[in-house]
């Protein structure tokens, strides 16, 4: 929506330029906003009041309940129709129209969170269904809610280190040896992301500053937070803990704008000034050229071949891309009675990302990841443990050799391989696991105890030395 914002702006810039030197002065050398809110209110003269009015008036939204519900239904047709980003823009348009805390408000969020659920934004999707419960959403109605949480929470995955999720189920194996009844939890990498279950103040946690490559890492265990060093912090040197954005999720711009607006200031952190301070980055190459396989590159007008020169609009690419996304996903979370169209489904997208995507892509090691745990729900450990080889490739590439990520991607593996009875690699994937499991969540979180019983349980298997 176009607010009164600019209007108001062209205001303030013409006041500027009728003032003094003086004035800009006083106003550009005060830095608190207190008294710079003073200064400003001193200034304000009725005419500007006036415009104020005016614009307020021109901008008014009152509550209004047949508004709010008329743009209800037009959310509905657009989510009927598809069109799930136009579907969350009238939901939340219809917000503004009805009471805060009414049962309108309960409807409209609910509403608003399968459009969320479509675009992917599980994250946002849970909140609205917590909003939606809590202003008292239908309770027989609450069936298609829960689903859809349970949907999003499996889609986010393990949250930061508390609860490894120990599905599926039907992929347990008998573990070789003793009783130790280890399950594998073959997850998701793509659903590797944070899940906000609540807030708290951490006095001291909050005094750190923030670095996009940070030297620690934190934890939840309940409600206590525990922060480890990544790395060895020589004396002086500062503690620093990223407060969201991460260089290996989000590229700079984006990182730079959401601390500016969420934390007001500038990040110049190391990862920051590194990517930074290159001007004019390659632009990463994102999508293949069809016919000849050689790499597209962004232009005015949609992506050309650097080779045969056809541009491709890049909307088509991209809707290619979330056909590919749609696929892969649905045939993931096929359950296991499906597991041959699964897998055909699955291959069927391996192909046509490696026709789509350079080999860097990200979604090859998404789909190497599905591939694994339909096998592994086959039980069929060797080939799962062949794609998670290569999707743990990925990961790293992606988020480097020090991340959870990876930490999380080869207790998978570690997993996987003890099922396949793979005794050397299951070893050796083990000795990589554990330490850096240990630096993320400590020496004694279940997953590291885990691992070590895995380990000792081969030690001990008949024929070894
Ligand atoms: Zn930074
Ligand atoms: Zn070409």
């Amino acid at each position: 929506m176009q607010g009164p914002g600019l209007e108001w702006r062209r205001r303030c810039r013409l006041r500027w330029r009728h003032m003094s030197d003086l004035q800009r002065r006083r106003f550009t050398s005060n830095t608190r906003l207190g008294p710079l809110l003073r200064l400003a209110r001193h200034w304000l003269s009725p005419a500007d009041t006036a415009v104020l009015d005016e614009l307020c008036a021109s901008w008014r939204a009152g509550k209004d309940r047949s508004t709010a519900l008329h743009l209800k239904q037009r959310g509905n047709d657009s989510f009927k129709a598809r069109d799930y980003l136009q579907a969350l823009s009238l939901y939340t348009k219809g917000l503004r129209y009805v009471p805060a805390d009414s049962p309108e408000c309960a409807l409209l969020y609910a509403n608003r969170s399968a459009a969320l659920y479509q675009l992917h934004r599980y994250q946002d999707c849970v909140e609205d269904i917590e909003r939606a419960e809590r202003l008292g959403y239908p309770p027989e109605l609450q069936h298609k809610t829960q689903s859809r949480r349970a949907a999003c929470l499996q889609r986010l995955g393990g949250s930061g280190g508390e609860s490894r999720e120990s599905e599926p189920p039907s992929a347990a194996s008998p573990a070789p040896g003793v009783g130790v009844g280890v399950g594998v939890g073959v997850g998701d990498v793509r659903g590797m992301r944070e899940v906000c279950v609540g807030t708290a103040l951490y006095c001291w946690a909050s005094l750190l500053n923030h670095s996009c490559q940070p030297n620690t890492t934190a934890s939840f265990q309940g409600t206590r937070i525990t922060l480890r060093a990544t790395q060895p912090i020589p004396a002086g040197e500062q503690v620093l803990h990223c407060y969201g954005p991460h260089w290996s999720r989000q590229c700079v711009g984006d990182r730079r704008k959401s601390l500016q607006t969420q934390y007001y200031f500038w990040c110049e952190c190391s990862a920051c000034v590194r990517e930074g301070g290159d001007r004019s980055p390659a632009p990463q190459a994102q999508f293949l050229c069809r016919p000849c396989g050689s790499v597209l590159s962004l232009e005015e007008g949609g992506y050309r071949c650097v080779h045969c020169t056809q541009l491709v609009p890049q909307q088509s690419l991209q809707q290619q891309l979330q056909q590919l996304r749609l696929q892969m996903e649905g045939a993931g979370n096929m359950d296991s009675t499906h597991t041959d169209t699964a897998l055909a489904q699955l291959q069927q997208c391996q192909a046509d990302a490696q026709s789509l995507l350079p080999a860097q892509h990200p979604l090859h090691g998404e789909i190497d990841d599905s591939l694994a745990r339909v096998y592994a729900t086959h039980g069929d450990w060797g080939a799962a443990a062949q794609h998670l080889q290569r999707s743990l490739h990925a990961v790293e590439l992606q988020y480097g050799a020090g991340s959870v990520e990876l930490a999380q991607q080869l207790l998978k593996l570690a997993q996987v391989l003890f099922n396949s009875r793979s005794v050397c690699e299951a070893e050796s994937v083990i000795d990589r696991a554990v330490p850096l499991l240990t630096t993320h969540y400590g020496a004694d979180h279940d997953t590291v105890a885990e691992l070590k019983e895995m380990r000792s349980c081969l030690q001990s298997l008949p024929g070894r030395r």
